[in-house]
């Protein structure tokens, strides 16, 4: 199932405030992870979810997606046994080895390039030092719109 805008907003419902506790924003970065875990989405969401996630809380949802054998790229659906949380081998041999750390991740090497284009345009601070989180959606200033999804 492609998850869409449409069924975000039942997720977002009770979230809607221009600021979030330090609780809630858990509460909502933990159910954004459960959304997409199993599921992929459309580029839109993917876009609108560069107002809530950090770059730590797209890892976790890369990492949640990966046990589950999902290509960590949330745009894709494709289920592989080649995707396995592996043991984590140190830094350095990771850097030598980056082939096999990311067909180990995802289904393909587009798909590693165009998560880590996404990732790196997201955000350090954390969910609940955000602010104007009610603004609406995809207006003028507002984060998403200035975040690019390689399609
Ligand atoms: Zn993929």
């Amino acid at each position: 199932m492609t998850i869409g805008i449409e069924d975000f907003k039942k997720l977002i419902q009770g979230f809607e405030k221009p600021l979030l506790t330090p609780k809630e924003a858990n509460g909502l970065t933990y159910s954004i992870i459960e959304l997409l875990m199993k599921d992929n989405c459309t580029v839109e969401l993917l876009k609108l979810l560069s107002r809530y996630l950090s770059k730590s809380a797209y890892e976790n949802i890369i990492e949640e997606r990966i046990i589950g054998h999902w290509c960590g790229y949330p745009i894709c659906n494709i289920q592989n046994d080649k995707i396995r949380d592996e043991v984590k081998f140190n830094k350095i041999a990771e850097k030598f080895a980056l082939k096999s750390y990311y067909s180990t991740r995802y289904c393909c090497k587009d798909h590693y390039l165009k998560s880590e284009f996404y990732r790196r345009q997201l955000s350090e601070d954390a969910l609940f030092m955000r602010i104007e989180l009610d603004k609406q959606w995809f207006s003028e200033g507002s984060i998403e719109n200035d975040i690019r999804v390689l399609e």
